[in-house]
This record gives C-alpha cells, structure tokens and sequence, in this order.
C-alpha cells in the first residue's frame, strides 16, 4: 500500500492551484478507472485531488446552437439527458454501449476521456510496459494481442484506447476545454489523444497542470441518420474489439456528409477524413462503403492474435454505415442498400 495524500479542491483555480504545486498528484472524479489502477499499483499519485465537488455539472446550449457539457457530468446522465436523446444519439447510444449502468453513475465525462488502456500487461506490474515503465519493453507486440491496436501503432506500443463515449465524440467533432497555468483552450478532438510514438506514456496532449473543464458539440448531431457499432465478445460489460461511430448527412441517396471513427483499434479513437470526403458526393451503396472501408484500412496491420480484426473492422463499417443510411441504427443487414 502506497501512502498517499487527500485534498478536497473548492474551485477550479484552487485545483489548479493544487496540481501545479505536486506534479505526482491527480485528480480523482468518479474514481472508476483511477481506483483500479492504484490498487494494481499503477498509478501510484502522491495525492487525490478530489475535483467531485466542482460546478462542472452542466449541460447548456451553446451561443451557437451547440451543448457544452460539464467534466463533471455523470455518463448515465449525459446518455439520457434530452438533449443527447434528440440530438446527439450517437453521443448516448456510445456511452450506453460502455460499462455498465453502475459504473456508467459514476463515472465523469471528463475521466472517461483519460481512462487508460485496458491491456492487461499494463495492469501486470510484473511484465515489461513501456505505457507503465517507458524504455522496459512491449509484451504485447510478442505476446497475447488480441485486444490490441491495428491502426495507428509503434514499435514501442500497440494499446488501444478503451472509450466508447470517445468515439462518438471524434466523429461528432467535439472539442475539449481545459484550463490550466497558461490560461484556457479549446483542443480539437482529434488532437486531444496521441498515437503511442516513442512515448507511449503519455496518452493524451492535456499538459499536466490543466484540468478538464467541459466538452463542446458543435450544433450539428447527425439525429436522423447514425449509428454506434460495438463488436464485442460478450453483449454487455465488455470493452470493444472493434467499434464503429457514423453520422451521416443525406438527401436521396446522395451523401452530403459523412463522419466516421473507430475505436478499438487504435491508441486513440481512429477518424478517417480521406474516408469522409470520399464518401461526401457519393451515393449510399454497398460499393462505396466498402471502398470507404478499404480507405480507413489501407494501412492496417495484425500483430498474430489481432489479425482477424482488420476484416472485422471492414465488415463492421460496411455494416454501421448502411444501418446510418437507413436510418434503422440497431438493425442488422440492409437489404435497400444496393
Ligand atoms: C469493469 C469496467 C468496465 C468498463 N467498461 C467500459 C466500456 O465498455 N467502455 C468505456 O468507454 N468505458 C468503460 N469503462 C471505463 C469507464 O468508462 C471509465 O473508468 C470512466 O469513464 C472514468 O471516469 P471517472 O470519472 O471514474 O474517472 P477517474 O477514474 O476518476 O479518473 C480517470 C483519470 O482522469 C483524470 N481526470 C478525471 N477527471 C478529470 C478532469 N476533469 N480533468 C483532468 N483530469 C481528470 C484522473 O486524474 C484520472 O487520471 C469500464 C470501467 C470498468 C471499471
Ligand atoms: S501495448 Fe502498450 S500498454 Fe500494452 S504492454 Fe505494450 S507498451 Fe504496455
């Protein structure tokens, strides 16, 4: 047992106060993720900086027309709030897709967004992790890599990012506001998590002494036309294999905008934008998805156990992107897509 210190924070610059005096704190939300890793000995924090009591709670309308969400916004809560349900079910089908509902009461939107890989090398304290131990090795790249990375990986590195909720949230466009020493900023999504280069350590680009304020949608939820594909190997309370997240925009059959990113298959919820703008302008057919498909994975690669991702990442594509343009997004195959 590692000793460790507690401090309440009584506001957001008191928090920040207070990470940037003890750079080995952390800040603890819902506890889901950080408690597990510090009783495996993981994570191993000089202090709990509990942010619970913060005003981060809200879910507003933004000027724009958008909704900013609270970091403190509970994901059972987000996932049934009305204007999730109406206008982002992308958004709450993927965080419904997560946990379970128990967990889903704790945890925060913002910790959702820092939760750590799932490979279980990682939580073994007794096998090399350069994610746990930068410079000791990967035992995953030689080992048991059934749950691992296809998209996006290194020779240092091949974890996946475990989120759901993340994958909705790249394909939505969202942006992460964070404050910290340096004052506040807006980070685009998809430059909020990093690919494992040579340092596979640091997951995201949040800088150590901001914390995460709230999470902004732009106005645009893809209501009508969507879908959040999670493969898995059990129905429930299972991290994805793979995991597709579609918006699309139609008229006719005429695509005017598509989004699409994956998770499970990359160190970070994996968005394809050369995919998008092939599909924009095309029609809704079996062809051009399965080509959109061969473009996400034109550089795909197994590491022996994960092999039999890479098709499963294609059929699931092909499969989330007709049950989007269908409008049907639970359904199974689709039989109007030619
Ligand atoms: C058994 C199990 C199954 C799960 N299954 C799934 C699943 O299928 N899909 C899925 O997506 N997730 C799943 N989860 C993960 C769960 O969603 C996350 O653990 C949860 O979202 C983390 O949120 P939290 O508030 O509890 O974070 P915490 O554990 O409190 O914190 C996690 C990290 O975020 C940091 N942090 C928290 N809030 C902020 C902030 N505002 N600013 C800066 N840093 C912050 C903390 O310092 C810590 O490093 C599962 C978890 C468990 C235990
Ligand atoms: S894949 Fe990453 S997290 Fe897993 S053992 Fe290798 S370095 Fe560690």
């Amino acid at each position: 047992m590692n000793n460790f210190g507690y401090a309440r924070a009584s506001d957001v610059a008191d928090a920040m106060r207070r990470i940037a005096a003890d750079p080995a704190a952390k800040f603890i939300a819902g506890g889901t993720n950080l408690i597990d890793l510090m009783k495996e000995n993981v994570a191993r924090p000089s202090q709990l900086i509990d942010i619970t009591h913060l005003p981060l709670k809200k879910v507003e309308e933004t000027k724009d027309g958008g909704l900013r969400i609270g970091a403190l916004v509970p994901n059972s809560d987000l996932a049934y709030h009305p204007q999730v349900e109406t206008r982002y079910p992308l958004l709450g089908s993927a965080i419904l897709a997560g946990a379970s509902q128990q967990l889903r009461n704790m945890a925060s939107t913002g910790g959702n967004l820092l939760q750590r890989t799932r490979c279980l090398y990682f939580y073994d304290t007794t096998t090399p992790c350069n994610k746990r131990e930068p410079g000791s090795g990967c035992s995953a790249i030689d080992g048991i890599n059934r749950m691992h990375a296809i998209l996006g990986t290194s020779e240092h590195c091949i974890a996946t990012h475990p989120s759901d909720m993340c994958v909705a949230l790249a394909a939505l466009d969202a942006r992460v506001l964070a404050t910290g020493k340096a004052g506040r900023r807006s980070i685009v999504f998809s430059e909020f998590h990093r690919l494992p280069g040579d340092t596979p350590q640091v997951d995201s680009n949040l800088q150590a002494d901001e914390i995460i304020t709230a999470i902004e949608l732009p106005p645009k939820g893809f209501a009508k036309n969507y879908t959040y594909l999670k493969i898995r190997d059990r129905l429930s309370y299972a991290f994805a294999l793979v995991s597709v997240a579609v918006g699309l925009d139609i008229e006719g059959d005429t695509i005017k905008e598509a989004r699409l990113a994956l998770g499970g298959v990359a160190h970070k919820p994996w968005r394809d934008r050369d995919a998008e703008a092939q599909l924009k302008g095309a029609e809704a057919t079996r062809d051009n998805f399965l080509h959109a498909a061969e473009t996400v994975l034109r550089d795909a690669r197994g590491f022996g156990h994960n092999d039999f991702k890479i098709e499963l990442a294609r059929r699931g594509i092909l499969r989330a992107l007709s049950q989007a343009a269908r409008g049907t997004p639970q359904s199974q195959a689709d039989k109007r897509i030619k």
